[in-house]
């Protein structure tokens, strides 16, 4: 298991959930890779803790908060996409033989459990908690099937929901919640907790997240380090990403996303947002990088699917290759 992650922001929006006591549904919602999932965590712990003053933290020691540590405590429940559930080591990676990978969606049955766990006395009397992550994983029909529970959750039923995609939320799902805002930490802030967790150049690694500090955490125990992620245009340019077969598809994808999306900036006289501009090429044309983009798009749907990632790697090295080729070719080439 990893140590526990706690930064400061997590911490703060904690007690600012935690300021909301009356109400039955929260919504921890910010930009990805703040750490809403910590959050509702703890929150999740504070609710079912039986030995804490009104707004305060969980204990920590009571006979709860060993259970929520241990993830037994019978009246808390996650609803979490399968995928969740294996990266957070709460199931095993491949069940039955199956090849199929786990989903990335919250589904109808995992809300029917909730809906009977909810349904259910509670054990320890003191409250009884569904966490939500991502909340925007749930289908429609999930979703659907959860509102009339989220509106009226009865007794002490409470839910707890994060969200790194509040737009993709159904707008039933968000009015029937009380939304705490998460915002970015300033760069200093995050660069400084980066650096605590041992991560090496914090802050252009940061800048390559865009801002997304746990992404930043990742790609450091990763094993990432900023040169071979600056590198990535010239690596491209030779149609060589083998540097990264040990990237899953996603995170590959992501990066070349990011790529792309600095060259069309730059294509359009914007500065780079994630890149450092010494290593971009000169770009002349857009609509290369827009093809580009749009077959990046929908590779990104297929990579939560089995593929044969040897040989993908090796489509989306030279598929980028050409799109810098005939994005950066001069304009009228004399030959
Ligand atoms: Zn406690």
């Amino acid at each position: 298991m990893e140590p526990a992650i706690s930064p400061p922001w997590v911490h703060r929006a904690l007690q600012q959930a935690l300021q909301v006591e009356r109400s039955h549904a929260l919504l921890i919602a910010g930009p990805a890779g703040l750490g809403q999932f910590e959050v509702v965590q703890g929150l999740m712990a504070a609710w079912l803790c039986e030995n804490r003053a009104p707004g305060a933290l969980a204990c920590g020691r009571c006979t709860a908060c060993h259970l929520v540590l241990q993830r037994t405590h019978p009246d808390a429940a996650w609803l979490l996409p399968a995928a969740w559930r294996v990266a957070l080591g709460w199931e095993p990676v491949e069940e039955g033989g199956s090849k199929a990978k786990p989903s990335q969606e919250i589904r109808i049955d995992e809300v029917r459990s909730a809906l009977a766990f909810a349904q259910s006395t509670p054990a320890r009397g003191v409250a009884k908690v569904i966490g939500v992550h991502p909340a925007e994983a749930m289908n429609t029909v999930a979703a659907n099937a959860l509102l009339k529970t989220l509106e009226e959750p009865g007794g002490v039923l409470r839910f707890a929901l994060a969200t790194e995609a509040a737009n993709e939320l159904l707008p039933t799902v968000r009015s029937r919640c009380q939304v705490v805002a998460m915002g970015m930490p300033a760069p200093a802030e995050a660069a400084h907790w980066l650096a605590e967790q041992g991560v090496l150049e914090p802050e252009a690694l940061l800048a390559l997240a865009g801002g997304q500090v746990l992404r930043a955490l990742a790609w450091s125990r990763a094993g990432w380090r900023l040169a071979q992620l600056q590198a990535l245009p010239r690596s491209l340019a030779q149609a060589d990403l083998s540097a990264w077969s040990a990237a899953t598809p996603a995170q590959l994808i992501d990066l070349l996303q990011r790529l792309c999306h600095d060259l069309l900036g730059l294509e359009a006289g914007a500065p780079p947002r994630f890149f450092v501009d010494v290593a971009l090429p000169k770009v002349r044309h857009a609509e290369p990088l827009q093809q580009w983009a749009s077959s990046l798009r929908e590779a990104k749907s297929r990579s939560e699917h089995p593929v044969q990632w040897a040989l993908w790697l090796e489509a989306l090295a030279i598929e980028g290759q050409q799109a810098l080729r005939a994005a950066c070719q001069p304009l009228h080439s004399r030959a």
